[in-house]
């Protein structure tokens, strides 16, 4: 049995907790229903039938899209970036604040990076407008991909689940 009803999972995705820790009270323990239900609440919210296959951020998802079983990496608004294996920032429109003046309009006067060693990069939806990822590297740094998910070894290892189908390529 799950600890977490669906009630509870919805009310944990509406709340005002932050990203991490609902994701780390939602991917650990193993937990296969857990995992299930909160996808499913997910999915409830979302105007479009692809299936979510792995929540990425809170607003951005591997799917298997509806039509051809493909799995690609969606903003919640329905924009698809790119296929899931791809570094969808590549895909997204970024700003980058490198001087001064953009950085201190994050942060506190003179708690501000130096932008010669470290810059913010952010990577929006270009349907939307989402901000969905945030990056401090410095300058020269590239466009870090976060990680390519093993979804076959996480459904099949992790979760005890089958993997949903994919279209080959
Ligand atoms: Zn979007």
């Amino acid at each position: 049995m799950s600890a977490y009803t669906k009630e509870q999972v919805a009310k944990l995705v509406d709340g005002r907790l932050d990203w991490d820790t609902v994701f780390r009270m939602l991917s650990m323990p193993k937990d296969a229903e857990r995992f299930s239900l909160y996808v499913e609440v997910l999915q409830e919210r979302l105007g479009w039938k692809d299936k979510i296959i792995l929540p990425l951020g809170p607003h951005l998802y591997i799917v298997q899209t509806a039509a051809d079983k493909r799995w690609v990496t969606k903003c919640d608004c329905g924009h698809e970036f790119c296929d899931y294996r791809q570094n969808w920032k590549m895909h997204a429109v970024i700003y980058v604040r490198d001087t001064e003046e953009a950085l201190t309009e994050i942060y506190p006067k003179l708690m501000a990076p130096d932008p010669a060693w470290q810059v913010y990069r952010e990577y929006y939806c270009p349907e939307c407008g989402t901000l969905h990822d945030v990056e401090a590297p410095t300058p020269w740094y590239p466009v870090i991909h976060d990680f390519e998910p093993d979804i076959e070894a996480f459904y099949k290892e992790w979760l005890g689940l089958p993997v949903p189908e994919r279209a080959l390529d």
